[in-house]
């Protein structure tokens, strides 16, 4: 026999999965519905609406697809590139990475523009790469990129791509709900998220939209779609036709779970949500400042969500996390690619963006590595975090 499941409390601070707000889960245990009932249709339509909102979008073609963020990466990929396509994709980070993978995979021509880990990409950099390359379809950006914690400046590389009639793309997985997306203000042809990041949701859904411009791309493809469960002309009949057909059974849990998050993130308002991210953020650089806990992001770029800490000199990675799970139930996260080792990534998204889980992580940072053999003075970093709030 098995025992009944039951988990340990964990405070939530890496890079996904968030805290999920009480108010989301308890939607998820609403009975199941028809994938067609009506009441359940209008919680599609209801869903869709609010979605609308928090992407700053009229667009039509918006709803989630089933799967994580990934399965958004993939989804807006599939469906405007086609063979021989030529796509600009920026790398800075893990996240830029997977779409020139995925991008490739779709037989786009992928030219890089790279940048250092830590750094944003300078819009000249995505202009000469535009300048060099043939038959631009798309240039995809990641807006926050969470192995690093840059928040990608957009404007700039958006009139670039539009200048030259390609579409832009923006990797929006953990910006949505934490930092404004705007897509419509800014012109984003094509943007992606996740449920479990700022949306605090559990995942298991990747909300998505294509502008106008973008639905042309894709009604005037020579080729057909390659993923079937991907296909947004199909899906769009079933989220938005006249006569809504089967195409796959959605998890209703998660649709609910999704529609109550849009609500929490509107009922608290879009504004107030980010200035909470920005002032929690804040208050946790301030503290990890103070016990020298230097930002591996470069300044006036960093995204709010996700704080990069390099590791100091002589303190082991491996053994403070574990510690922090262990001794606190704190999870943060480890450093990918080139940070690994070297930086922690702490994610402050969504419902886990509060000065109790701020004054929590530092307390317990600064007291192992007291115990490590940092060199400070115990209570600076809750000190420097409380002249913040
Ligand atoms: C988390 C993340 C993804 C991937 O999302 P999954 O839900 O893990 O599939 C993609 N892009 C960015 C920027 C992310 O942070």
């Amino acid at each position: 026999m098995y025992d009944e499941l039951i988990v340990p409390p964990r405070v939530l601070l890496g890079p996904g999965p968030s805290e999920a707000n009480a108010r989301v889960l308890k939607a998820m245990t609403t009975p199941m519905l028809g994938y067609l009932d009506t009441k359940f249709v209008e919680v599609m339509d209801d869903t869709v609406a609010l979605l609308r909102q928090v992407f700053g979008t009229t667009n039509r073609l918006t709803f989630p697809v089933s799967g994580t963020g990934t399965a958004g990466m993939e989804a807006a990929l599939a469906n405007v590139i086609e063979p021989g396509d030529g796509v600009i994709v920026g790398i800075n980070g893990y996240f830029g990475e997977r779409i020139a993978d995925i991008a490739t995979r779709c037989g786009g021509a992928v030219t890089t523009v790279e940048a250092e880990w830590g750094t944003h990409i300078p819009a000249e950099k995505i202009a000469e790469a535009v300048e060099k390359t043939t038959a631009l379809k798309l240039v995809a950006l990641v807006h926050a990129e969470t192995s690093t914690g840059i928040l990608q400046p957009l404007t700039d590389a958006i009139g670039i791509a539009h200048d030259s009639g390609a579409l832009f793309l923006a990797d929006c997985v953990t910006s949505l709900g934490g930092q404004p997306v705007d897509m419509d203000a800014r012109g984003i042809d094509i943007a992606y998220s996740c449920t479990q990041k700022c949306l605090a949701a559990p995942p298991g859904l990747s909300p998505i939209s294509f502008s106008e411009r973008a639905v042309d791309v894709i009604r005037t493809r020579k080729t057909p779609i390659q993923s079937f469960y991907l296909d947004m002309t199909l899906l769009e009949n079933y989220w938005h036709g006249e006569t809504r057909g089967y195409h796959h059974t959605v998890s209703m849990s998660m649709i609910y779970a999704l529609r109550e998050a849009l609500r929490v993130v509107l009922e608290e308002g879009l504004a107030a949500r980010y200035a909470r991210h920005e002032l929690n953020a804040r208050a946790l650089l301030a503290g990890a400042e103070a016990i020298n806990l230097q930002p591996a992001a470069e300044a006036g770029y960093r995204a709010p969500m996700l704080t990069t800490l390099r590791i100091p000199e002589g303190i082991d990675d491996a053994t403070i996390r574990k510690q922090l799970i262990t001794d606190y139930g704190i999870e943060i996260g480890a450093g990918l690619g080139i940070f690994g080792g070297k930086a922690w990534r702490i994610g402050l998204m969504g419902e886990s963006a509060n000065e109790r889980n701020v004054m929590l992580v530092l307390n317990a940072l600064e007291k192992l590595l007291i115990a490590s053999g940092h060199n400070v003075e115990s209570g600076t970093a809750v000190h420097a975090a409380a002249q913040v709030y």
